[in-house]
Parts: C-alpha cells; sequence; structure tokens
C-alpha cells in the first residue's frame, strides 16, 4: 500500500512541477540517480546517468517482474532505450507490457527528478511527439493476414508461395502471440521416432478402450474399424516401437472432444499434419535432436498419446523464428507491420474486399484483391467474451490465464461485424497447472505425465495425471482451495542447472524464483509444502505402485519411472484458462460462413480464432498441428481466390 502511495505521490509531484515549471533546454547535475515505482511484482528500481546535457544510460537494478514474459523482456529493452534515444520520457509503452513499461518510465522520472532537469523540457517533448500529424496511407496488395501468430505466419509463407503480395498486420510490438510460448509439443504421426518409442502394455489397453466403446456415428464406426486392423498388423508383423496412425489421431481427437469437433475438420488435420511438418521443415524449421526418444516424441498434458514432436529452438520461438526468417528472405512480397492492429474488415458489395488498420503514427486502409486471412488468435485473455460465452465452467471472470494480452477475440468481433457465424464459443479449455499468482504455466516441472504425480493440499492424489484436460481440472476444482502440487524426482531434471522445461525454465531458476521446492526426502519435501509427511509418502508409495503394476484406482496407464530418485521437487499449481476452441465458422478451404450457411466472399480464417475442430476438450498438442495445417491452407485458398 504504501508503494502503491509513493507511486500516486511520484505521479501528483511530476505533473506538478510540469505545471508550475518554465520551458527550456535540457540540462542537468552529472551524476547516476535511483529512482523506484510500483511494478507488477513489487517494487522496481532504475537508475539514470546523466551528463550536463544529456541522459546517458538508463538501467533496471532491481525488480521482481516475470522477465520470462517475451513481451516483458521486451519493455526491459525497449523502454530505456526510448528514454535515452529520444532524450524523453514520453515514449510509447510495450503492448501487452503496459504496467511494467508504465513502473520502468515511473521510475526513471523519479531519477531524473533529483538531476535538476527541467522536466517541463522533457513534457515539451512529450507534446512535439503527441502533435506529429497521423498520416492516412492506401495501399493495395493481393493477400492480409491478420495476425502474426503460427496460423498467420504459415498462411503468410502459403499464400506467397502460391503467388501472392502478402501484408500481415501484428497489433503487438513482435510476433508470436500465443504461438510464441507453447510447451514444445507439436502432434503429428512420426513412425521414425514412435518406431523408437517403447509400447507397453498399458498403451495397448488405451486403444482397446477406445476401439471397443460404442460408436456414436458411422465416423466412429469407420476409425475403429481401420484402427483394430492396422493395431492388428502391427502386432502380426512384429513392428517395433510403439503403434500411431493417423486414424488412431483422428479417434482420439474426436472421443477426446467428446464428439462435438466435426470430422471434416479432424480428418485434414490429422491426415495433413504430417506433410506440414515437412512442409515446415522444408521452410527452415528445426525439431529436437536429443539422444532420449522421450525428449523427442513424448505425450504432452492431456495429449493422450506419445505423437507431440518437440522443436529444437525453446517454447515455441522456433515456430515464430520460421515465420520470420521467411518474411526476411521473401521481403519483396511480403510485408511485416508490427505494432499494427486490424480494426475493421472493408465490405464491398457482399464480398470482402480489404482492412482498416493503425499503426505508429499511421492509419491504413489496406485492400485485399485475394483475400483477408484472420489468424488472430482466441479470447482466454478477454474476461468479457470469457463471460458471455462460457456455459461449462463456474464464473472465469477472475480466472488467470496462460494467453498473451493480445488473446482478447479481435478477429472474432470483427467477423462477427460482417455476418459471420460463430461456433462452439461455450467450450473454453482450462488448464490444472497454472502459476498460482499469474497463471502462466513457467513453473511447470514436467509436461509430460508419464513422469509426474500430482496431489492436492492435503497430500492425496485425486486423479489420473493422463486424464483429459477437463477432467483434470474438474477433479481439481473439487480439492481444498482448488490447489494441487506437481512432484517429481531428479529422473526430470538430470543437471538441475542446465536441464529446462518446456517452459524454459530450469528447476533452479524456479526455486530460486520461489515457485519450487527442493529437498532429500519426500518427507522433508512435504514439510516444505505444507502437507502432511505421510500422506505424500503414501501418495509416491502409490504412484511407484501404479508402475509396476500398469494401472491404477484412477485408470492411470502412462508410467515411466518410479519417483525414487533424490533430490524430490514440487511445485504449486491452480487451474487456469488456457485456449477457447470456438470461434469463427469456417468450410474445409478455411472460407468464413455466415449465418445463412453461406461463404462471405473474400474472407478466410485459420487457426484459434476458428471453431469446429477440438470439440469440447481439446487434446494437448493439437493445436499447433491445427494453426500450422489450417494456416497453410488459409493461404492458399486466399491466393487462389482471383
Ligand atoms: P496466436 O499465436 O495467438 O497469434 C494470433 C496473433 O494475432 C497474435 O500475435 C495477436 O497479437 C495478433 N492479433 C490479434 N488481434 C489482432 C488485430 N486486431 N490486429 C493485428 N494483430 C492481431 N498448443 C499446442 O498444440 N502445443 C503446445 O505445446 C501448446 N502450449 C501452449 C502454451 C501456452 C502458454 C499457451 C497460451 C498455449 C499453448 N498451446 C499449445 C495452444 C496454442 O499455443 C494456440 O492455440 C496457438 O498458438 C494459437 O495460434 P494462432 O496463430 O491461432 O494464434
Amino acid at each position: 500500500m504504501k508503494r502503491i502511495f509513493f507511486c500516486f505521490l511520484v505521479a501528483a509531484l511530476v505533473s506538478g512541477i510540469i505545471a508550475c515549471a518554465t520551458p527550456g533546454r535540457l540540462s542537468f547535475i552529472p551524476g547516476t540517480y535511483r529512482g523506484t515505482a510500483l511494478g507488477y511484482g513489487a517494487g522496481l528500481t532504475v537508475e539514470v546517468s546523466v551528463d550536463s546535457g544529456r541522459i546517458l544510460e538508463v538501467r533496471v537494478v532491481e525488480h521482481t517482474e516475470t522477465i520470462d514474459l517475451p513481451l516483458v523482456a521486451l519493455a526491459f529493452e525497449r523502454i530505456p532505450q526510448a528514454i535515452v534515444s529520444g532524450q524523453t520520457l514520453a515514449v510509447d509503452r510495450v503492448a501487452g507490457a503496459t504496467f511494467t513499461s508504465f513502473a520502468i518510465t515511473q521510475a526513471a522520472t523519479d531519477a531524473l527528478m533529483q538531476s535538476g532537469v527541467n522536466m517541463t523540457a522533457l513534457q515539451q517533448q512529450r507534446r512535439a511527439r503527441g502533435a506529429a500529424r497521423r498520416a492516412n496511407v492506401n495501399i493495395t496488395t493481393d493477400v492480409v493476414v491478420i495476425g502474426a501468430g503460427g496460423a498467420g505466419l504459415s498462411a503468410a509463407m502459403s499464400a506467397r508461395q502460391n503467388g501472392a503480395r502478402v501484408i500481415v498486420l501484428e497489433k503487438m510490438p513482435m510476433a508470436g502471440g500465443n504461438t510464441v510460448l507453447v510447451g514444445e509439443s507439436f502432434n503429428s504421426v512420426n513412425p521414425e521416432l514412435q518406431s523408437q518409442h517403447p509400447m507397453n502394455p498399458a498403451h495397448h489397453a488405451a486403444i482397446q478402450a477406445l476401439i471397443n466403446a460404442p460408436p456414436y456415428s458411422a465416423f466412429e464406426t469407420e476409425l475403429q474399424e481401420t484402427v483394430r486392423g492396422q493395431l492388428a498388423d502391427h502386432v502380426a508383423q512384429n513392428r517395433p516401437g510403439l503403434f500411431d496412425s493417423v486414424e488412431w489421431h483422428m479417434l482420439q481427437t474426436y472421443v477426446g472432444g467428446d464428439r462435438v469437433g466435426k470430422p471434416e475438420f479432424i480428418r485434414i488435420m490429422a491426415e495433413e499434419v504430417v506433410n506440414t511438418r515437412h512442409w515446415m521443415t522444408e521452410n527452415g524449421m528445426q525439431w529436437s535432436t536429443d539422444p532420449n526418444i522421450h525428449i523427442r516424441i513424448f505425450t504432452v498434458a492431456g495429449g493422450l498419446w506419445p505423437r507431440a514432436n518437440r522443436p529444437a529452438m525453446p517454447l515455441g520461438t522456433g515456430f515464430i523464428d520460421m515465420g520470420v526468417r521467411y518474411i526476411q528472405r521473401h521481403s519483396d512480397q511480403i510485408t511485416l507491420k508490427l505494432d499494427t492492429r486490424a480494426t475493421e474488415l472493408i465490405v464491398q458489395g457482399g464480398r470482402v474486399t480489404g482492412v482498416r488498420a493503425t499503426g505508429p503514427n499511421t492509419n491504413y486502409t489496406i485492400t485485399a484483391t485475394r483475400g483477408v486471412i484472420l489468424a488472430t488468435g482466441g479470447f482466454g485473455a478477454n474476461r468479457e467474451m470469457r463471460e458471455r460465452y462460457n456455459k461449462h465452467w463456474p464464473s472465469l471472470l477472475h480466472a488467470h490465464t496462460t494467453n498473451h494480452p493480445g488473446a482478447v477475440g479481435d478477429g472474432i468481433v470483427m467477423a462477427e461485424r460482417v455476418g459471420a457465424n460463430l461456433i462452439d464459443m461455450e467450450w473454453i479449455q482450462l488448464l490444472h497447472a497454472g502459476d498460482p499468482r499469474t497463471g502462466t504455466l513457467t513453473g511447470v516441472l514436467s509436461a509430460d505425465p508419464a513422469e509426474h504425480l500430482m496431489v492436492n493440499n492435503n497430500g492425496y492424489r485425486f486423479v489420473d495425471e493422463n486424464a483429459r484436460r477437463d477432467d483434470m481440472v474438474s477433479a481439481l476444482l473439487q480439492q481444498p482451495d482448488s490447489m494441487m502440487w506437481m512432484v517429481v524426482d531428479s529422473r526430470v531434471f538430470p543437471d538441475p542447472h542446465n536441464t529446462r522445461t518446456v517452459f524454459g525454465a530450469t528447476v533452479m531458476e524456479l526455486i530460486e524464483a520461489d515457485r519450487a521446492y527442493s529437498a532429500a526426502t519426500i518427507e522433508e519435501l512435504a514439510v516444505m509444502m505444507g502437507v502432511p509427511p505421510e500422506n505424500l509418502r503414501r501418495s509416491v508409495d502409490e504412484f511407484n505402485a501404479g508402475v509396476a503394476a500398469g494401472v491404477d484406482r484412477f485408470g492411470r496407464r502412462a508410467w515411466r519411472d518410479r519417483i525414487d530418485q533424490p533430490p524430490f521437487y514440487a511445485s504449486l499449481r491452480v487451474p487456469t484458462i488456457h485456449h477457447t476452441m470456438g470461434g469463427v465458422q469456417i468450410d474445409t478451404q478455411t472460407r468464413v460462413i455466415n449465418t445463412q450457411g453461406q461463404v462471405i466472399p473474400g474472407l478466410f480464417a485459420a487457426g484459434e480464432v476458428a471453431g469446429g475442430l477440438h470439440g469440447a476438450n481439446r487434446l494437448g498438442g493439437n493445436a499447433l498441428a491445427d494453426i500450422h495445417v489450417f494456416g497453410r491452407i488459409a493461404g492458399a485458398s486466399a491466393a487462389g481466390n482471383r
């Protein structure tokens, strides 16, 4: 509270001084000054060095901001640079890291007030900058892509490969969206890797359970029969390693989404993702070459089968790097405009012919002669939309989210304004593994359920750790305080200083940031977690018995090793909003469908902005498959739409 008051006081003092002082040239008492402000986490301290006429350097020296979030890191880089290069405090905030941007600027203000500078002069620069006139620019291209996440970048690449000139609009200061934050799991059947992955009786049992379940549609019957035959061949021919097939991927996706997803989209995703993976590789995507097969191909939480292919670069950086580098190599035909927000689709004679957008000091009217592709992502970070559409969870108004701040459903709103139909909007995915303070996934110790144990605040297990995501979250919501602990042993972190989770952190970094605990025994770990040691001991023993038996009382079938190699690690987790399955209705060519069931000419959509594929529950790892497959199709469809 004191800090907040201090922050307001500084702001009030600054405006008071600005109001009374006389304008003049910048002149400082040379030296280095310290200033503080309230950051997102707690206090943030900045040092500003000046000589007699210039601001020389701005450094953030103390903070508790979440620097591992890319936009926060960008604010740390950009705001100090902008203050020095502009010799002003009137710097633009980094969208998506507004609070941190504001805190750095406020702390620099606090520091500069001690330097004797005429604050009005700094304010004059602000007014001069603010008064800069906005230009109105008209551009014509073939295809406009809105959004530079995975779907948008794939669409841009594919549109260009199909002969179109492309403009990509991205409202944030960097490309990436939710795609850059991903947990490195891209679902695709991959016989080369899966043949090296062991298949155990639990895998057989999982297949039997689905192929012998009562079918609900002709699609399900067809998939069951095909998979039954394929599995029989796999066994009869003594094929090495894990069974998988396109049809098994389809069957798991269909049933795992409660048969709400449309068969035609499920079929395209599963059939095309293998080709799309190769296409991505040809275009610069790199995949893990780790000697450990369980790193290269794994089951991500809620993914239900070891078919998550892991990229070589951390998180989702490899997917974005592929797209951005492609754009750089073809800059004569593709332009990426950052900090540029699409605000409206232009419709002429019933056809979408372009986009209006606002960028730094510029209003754009962009004509797209072949088509506009919406690739704006979902609405997981939009409280109002979540509240409006949610039907299956308690109120999500105040829930945390894993999503980046730009995932607010802009594309859905723009499409709806031109008559698009929306489908499956009620299906919102929560994950059980959010950070209690922020909702992000940074502190997840293990994304692979084969290697972790989950217990509630009393130290008791409460669910199959390899279950569907909606089932795990429903079970977690019944636990005391809706909180749980993820527990692993040293097998997951053979080198605690260097082994990284799929969300980019080492366990030592998590411990230092107070996001994980470590102990030499299970009982000591329990004390640190604040759970009864005898309960945690019993849960670990039960887990280890499950490894030997292959199945347990929760029906868990995904096991690898016992949890018995110290040190042991634990991190606290809560439910968090993760993905929105609903969105704009499209056809199989990604053309947007209106509320009368007709195609809206000139408008396409791909990625999380579109609904219809995942149904009631998305399998972990299927979004990366979806966005790249349908992004690629959208690019080709729009480019071919002459
Ligand atoms: P995004 O990647 O979100 O891109 C949309 C882009 O559009 C954004 O950059 C946004 O700023 C921009 N935009 C929005 N509105 C406008 C506008 N008006 N004008 C201009 N630009 C605009 N899925 C998996 O399959 N595997 C995983 O391992 C995985 N891990 C995940 C981890 C996290 C933390 C999160 C949040 C999600 C994860 N997912 C994962 C889900 C997956 O990341 C998303 O579903 C997917 O990345 C969405 O891709 P997209 O291209 O549709 O949207």
